[in-house]
């Protein structure tokens, strides 16, 4: 909405529909078990207000691309001109037998299991990535976080992350993989590239080697794709999108963020994505512009929690050699996900930038051919959750 608003202004009415009226920011939420952050909840009222857009509480079911309509929850019928489908993904639970923090429940399942270990009924720790399609990165905020939260209360538990990936963070490519390999060593969190299938009383077992020690699990959702009647899908159920993000296929259709194939599930790629989108439907709708391809650039912002005392000097840089951000967007403010356009809009409404007061960051840039090269072709290249 931000984009087509900036390359057409109000040439172009925009309609957004959503079971929703408000608009959930949700990756400070592995903040709140540590009373470092919070998941930001804005009012999309507030948000739009005096921005012509038309709101429609109701949710998206089936389209029928010949006759450019789309069928809602409700039972309405909408025209369009170009369509923008940016349902995101559902969250699974994947590993039995572990707290999933999947939902705005998670926070307070993760602060009871501190508390637990505070009253020394949990020694062992892990976090787990599981197979399939995952953004991995909150598993490692919440193993860092953890630690770093042991180390302050004095409290002798141990931290442990399990996740598919050959290496930390492998999708980012070399510099910031070595540099987040440090940090957990800094903070005494075990890494284990190993598949996780389910937790067992005292142990996680895994598909590579012998059972990890654990006295509760925490796992990351494993990411589905929701179905919507008349579009196509990949083999996994996503839509498959060119590089300006028209959906193959139907006429008039796009998509953005977690609902398309690309494999890397993360809010930075989805802005992007959504400019690309914005660019095609601009172009395709008759405005003088010639449409940028999709050219993904991954960046995150790491919080690993409060600096222990005894490491209050830790300095590490996870920027990679070439850095790739003036390929991108703005990168005022640093936000947990990175857009040009989203990230400024949501800072001057409320949204909390960068890391939460207290906490510790790491910046991270991929380089850009280690996130443009085709899963599956090296140990950098957009690996989902890593194997399967
Ligand atoms: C715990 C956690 C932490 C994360 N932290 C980060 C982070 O720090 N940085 C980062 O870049 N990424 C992070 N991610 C990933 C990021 O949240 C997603 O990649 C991003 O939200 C994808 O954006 P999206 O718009 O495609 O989908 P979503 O954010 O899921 O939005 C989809 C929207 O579509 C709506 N919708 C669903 N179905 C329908 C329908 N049928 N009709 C109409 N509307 C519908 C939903 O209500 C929702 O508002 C995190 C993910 C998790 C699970």
């Amino acid at each position: 909405m931000l984009a087509i608003e900036e390359i057409a202004g109000a040439r172009l009415g925009v309609a957004l529909l959503t079971p929703h009226s408000h608009f959930e920011y949700s990756p400070l939420s592995v903040a709140e078990p540590f009373d470092l952050g919070k998941a930001h909840r804005f009012e999309l009222p507030e948000l739009l207000e005096g921005r012509g857009v038309k709101t429609i509480i109701d949710a998206l079911e089936a389209v029928d691309a010949e006759r450019r309509e789309v069928h809602t929850a409700d039972g309405l019928t909408l025209g369009y001109d170009a369509l923008l489908v940016t349902v995101g993904a559902r969250r699974r639970s994947a590993l039995p037998g572990a707290v999933t923090f999947s939902d705005s429940r998670a926070p307070a399942e993760v602060q009871r299991l501190l508390r637990s270990a505070a009253a020394g009924r949990i020694e062992r720790l892990v976090f787990a990535v599981p197979p399939g399609m995952v953004w991995a990165f909150p598993a490692y905020e919440l193993a860092l976080m953890a630690s770093a939260h042991f180390a302050e209360h004095e409290i002798p538990a141990s931290v442990a992350l399990v996740t598919p990936e050959p290496r930390p963070v492998d999708a980012f490519g070399d510099r910031p993989s070595a540099a987040v390999e440090e940090m957990l060593r800094l903070r005494r969190v075990a890494f284990h590239s190993a598949t996780p299938v389910r937790a067992e009383p005292g142990q996680l077992i895994v598909e590579e080697g012998e059972p990890i020690p654990a006295d509760a699990v925490v796992a990351l959702p494993q990411l589905v794709a929701p179905q919507i009647a008349g579009l196509p899908r990949d083999e996994l159920g996503f839509l498959p999108v060119d590089e300006h993000c028209r959906v193959d296929g139907p006429p008039g259709v796009y998509a953005a963020g977690d609902i398309t194939s690309f494999p890397l599930k993360q809010g930075g790629i989805a802005t992007q994505q959504a400019g690309v989108a914005a660019e095609a439907v601009a172009a395709d709708l008759g405005e003088d512009l010639h449409p940028q391809p999709f050219r993904p650039v991954l960046r995150g912002l790491l919080l690993t929690g409060r600096a222990p005392r005894h490491l209050r000097a830790e300095v590490v840089r996870g920027r990679a050699e070439r850095s790739t951000a003036e390929e991108g967007a703005t990168r005022w403010p640093p936000a947990k996900i990175a857009g040009g356009r989203l990230g400024p809009f949501l800072a001057l409404h409320g949204a909390p930038g960068g890391a939460p007061p207290g906490a510790v960051a790491l910046e991270l840039d991929a380089v850009a051919e280690a996130v443009t090269r085709p899963a599956g072709t090296g140990s950098s290249g957009p690996q989902p959750g890593g194997r399967r």
